[in-house]
Parts: structure tokens; C-alpha cells; sequence
């Protein structure tokens, strides 16, 4: 099979994650910070040093500021329903996840609004504008994507967090599709909140997720219980990383994610995204150059996009068009991707769009046989057509 659905969760996984949440299962995973025991302190010491390393990863100076979540999804849920108060107002660009649209339209229940700035591909300046048109004085959070999983666009997240700065608004930011692939450094920007998947470009088990509290506004916890620590205390202890990590955490996961991190590192994360970006620009040039292919941005580059191509076969809807790729033994996403707004903007929200991503793992005769397939499947419906 080849796998190109690395924009829901990647696909292989490093050896060595594999290897650490076996370990977890086999040699030592017991419940860490809960006992004193030798296998509950490897436990809680496994926890740490990819909390560390996260931390490193992302340049947070502590690493108490990184929690773990289940995925991305609970990581927004926590920033949006932990922040936003009734009578408060969002911003949210054109291009969100519904892990961003339905958590705001529950709070709309409870007297709080959002507004959707337009993203214009390839204009920072009248994108720009559009936020700041749609801040108002209630303004208190904006939630921007870091790239669209639909069609790749970068947002100018540094921008955008100068200008929440300037108005004393908090900035969120949905890493889901670039954490790993591309650099976003957290020492140098005005973002407040980062929310990440663990399970795709950081190369994690699914079931992992991350967010990094980068602020002093800490969102109210959406989940009380048992956290190992000041047991004594009958109310929700109020320090990170603890107040947000009720419960027995997914040690198997973390573990995995650890080494997810690891992978990067030694392989160089520059190095990935160059290596993601030729074979994304190598795909782009060769459906750019098939009569029946609509494409829907530019060229992908480092600057402007992650490596996620989204197209379709004229006249086709996207759904047959990704079932007939896995027929021939080739994974692609097709339809929505959880987006609706993005197709709205772009004028796909009927059939949606095929959409390849690419991951460390993917190589240029991965892509030479997908377009050899797409080809084959437009020349036989061609042929049929004329029969
Ligand atoms: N945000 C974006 C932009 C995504 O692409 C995704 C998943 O594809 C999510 C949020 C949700 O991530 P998760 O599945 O880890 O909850």
C-alpha cells in the first residue's frame, strides 16, 4: 500500500516508537506519580523527558507548560471552552478544522460569539486586514489554524499573533498539520496557546496530543479528578502540568510520541520538510501537467505551504475517485476533511477534493506510481467513455 493520508495520522510509525510502547506494555508500565515504586518512577520519568522534549522542540523554558491530551480536538476544547466566557467574542480564519468551528458553536449556547475572517491565499496584507476588521472590543480569543489540511496554505500565524498583542487578545494556534513539519519556535512569537496532534507529524501512536500553555492566562480545566499529587486538597489542584491531567494518562502513547520526537530530531526537521516539499512539489507538477486534473493553489514551497495537494478529476466526485486510488493500493483522503469552511472559500464544499500528504516515510517512486495510476484510471474512463 502506499500511504498518503499522513494529514489525518501518519503512517508507518519509526521502529522506535513501536519499540517504546511495547516496552511500556511489557517492561515497565506502571501508573506514573501515583506510587513510589521502582516501575511507577520509570513511568513518571518516561512522562517527563518527552515533556522535556516537547518542550525543547517547541522552546518553552518549562516544561510544566506542556500538557498531555488525547488529540488536537481535546487540546482546542480545553483553550476554547476554558478561556471563553458568556458576553465574550472569537475570531476564527476561513480555513478552521471543525475541532475549531464545533466547539465555538456549543458555546454560542452560552452567549458566545465568533466571527470568521476571510483568508486570501497569498496576500499576508489583506488577510491581515480581514482580522482585524473582524476584532471587536468584546474580542477575546482568536483561533487561527498554523496550515490548512485542506489545501496546504500557511497562515502568517506571527502576524496575526502581533496584531491579538496589540489589541490584548490571547492567540491560539492548531498546529495539527504542521507540529514536526515545519519550525514554529515559541520563544520568538506572540502565541499564547499551542495545540498539537501527537499522532501525525510528530510521528506518535493516535490517541496523543499536546498542548503548550505559553501564557499566563491559564484556560479553566475542563476535567477534575485524580492527579496524583495534593491528594489531601478535595478541589482541582491549580499547577501545571496537573490541572489539566486528571486521570491515568496514555503512557504507551507518550512513550511512542517521546520517540516520534527523537526520529525528528536525529533525522532534522528542515530535512523532513525539504524532503516532504520536493515530493509534494514533484506530485503538483505532475497532475499540473494532466489535462483533467483541477488544482486549487499554487506550486507548494516552504514559505507559503506544508506538503498537502489537493485536486481533483474533473467531473468526478473526490469520494470515487480516492475509493478507485485504493483499489490500485494507494491511501488518500477524500470529501470534507472535517473542513467545511475551507471548501465554502474555495468553492469545492459539493465534492470536496482528493488530498495526498506527505510524510519522512513517502519516497519519489511512491509518487511516480500515483500519477502512473491516475493516469491509467482518466485514460480508461476516457476509453470507456468513447466505447
Ligand atoms: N485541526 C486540524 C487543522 C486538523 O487537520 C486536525 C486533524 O486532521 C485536527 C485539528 C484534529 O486533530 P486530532 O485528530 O488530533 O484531534
Amino acid at each position: 500500500m502506499i500511504y498518503f493520508d499522513n494529514g489525518a495520522t501518519t503512517f508507518p510509525k519509526p521502529k522506535g516508537v513501536a519499540v517504546a510502547v511495547n516496552n511500556v506494555l511489557q517492561k515497565y508500565g506502571a501508573n506514573p506519580g501515583r506510587s513510589g515504586h521502582n516501575l511507577s518512577l520509570k513511568s513518571a520519568e518516561i512522562m517527563y523527558e518527552c515533556r522535556k522534549n516537547l518542550a525543547d522542540f517547541f522552546k518553552v523554558s518549562s516544561p510544566e507548560n506542556v500538557i498531555f491530551t488525547s488529540n488536537c480536538t481535546s487540546a482546542l476544547n480545553t483553550v476554547i471552552k476554558g478561556v471563553l466566557k458568556p458576553g465574550d467574542h472569537a475570531v476564527i480564519s476561513s480555513l478552521e478544522h471543525n475541532a475549531v468551528v464545533r466547539p465555538l458553536e456549543e458555546l454560542k449556547n452560552n452567549g458566545v460569539k465568533y466571527t470568521v475572517a476571510e483568508y486570501v491565499p497569498y496576500d499576508d496584507e489583506a488577510t491581515i486586514n480581514n482580522f482585524r476588521n473582524a476584532m471587536n472590543e468584546r474580542t477575546r480569543l482568536v483561533v487561527c489554524t498554523h496550515a490548512s489540511n485542506v489545501f496546504g496554505f500557511k497562515l502568517p500565524v506571527e502576524r496575526i499573533g502581533a496584531l491579538c498583542r496589540l489589541h490584548g487578545v490571547l492567540f491560539c494556534v492548531d498546529a495539527a498539520q504542521t507540529a514536526g513539519v515545519t519550525e514554529l519556535p515559541l520563544d520568538d512569537t506572540s502565541i499564547d496557546y499551542l495545540c498539537m496532534s501527537g499522532h501525525k507529524g510528530l510521528y506518535g501512536p493516535m490517541g496523543t496530543g499536546a498542548l503548550i500553555i505559553n501564557s499566563d492566562v491559564l484556560p479553566k480545566s475542563l476535567i477534575q479528578g485524580g492527579t496524583g499529587s495534593m491528594s489531601y486538597q478535595k478541589s482541582q489542584p491549580e499547577v501545571l502540568p496537573d490541572m489539566y491531567e486528571s486521570g491515568t494518562p496514555n503512557l504507551p502513547g507518550i512513550a511512542g510520541l517521546n520517540e516520534g520526537i527523537k526520529f525528528i530530531n536525529r533525522c532534522g526537521i528542515k530535512n523532513i520538510e525539504r524532503h516532504e516539499m520536493r515530493l509534494a512539489q514533484m506530485l503538483y507538477d505532475n497532475l499540473n501537467a494532466m489535462n483533467n486534473i483541477e488544482l486549487y493553489t499554487q506550486r507548494p514551497n516552504s514559505k507559503t505551504s506544508v506538503p498537502v495537494i489537493s485536486f481533483n478529476i474533473k467531473d468526478e466526485d473526490s469520494e470515487d475517485v480516492a475509493a478507485e486510488l485504493n483499489r490500485f493500493g494507494i491511501a488518500v483522503r477524500a470529501g470534507l476533511h472535517c473542513a467545511p469552511l475551507a471548501h465554502e472559500s474555495f468553492g469545492t464544499i459539493d465534492r470536496g477534493t482528493v488530498r495526498a500528504v506527505m510524510s519522512a516515510f513517502n519516497n519519489d517512486s511512491n509518487v511516480r506510481m500515483f500519477v502512473y495510476t491516475l493516469n491509467r484510471m482518466i485514460s480508461s474512463k476516457k476509453r470507456n467513455q468513447k466505447g
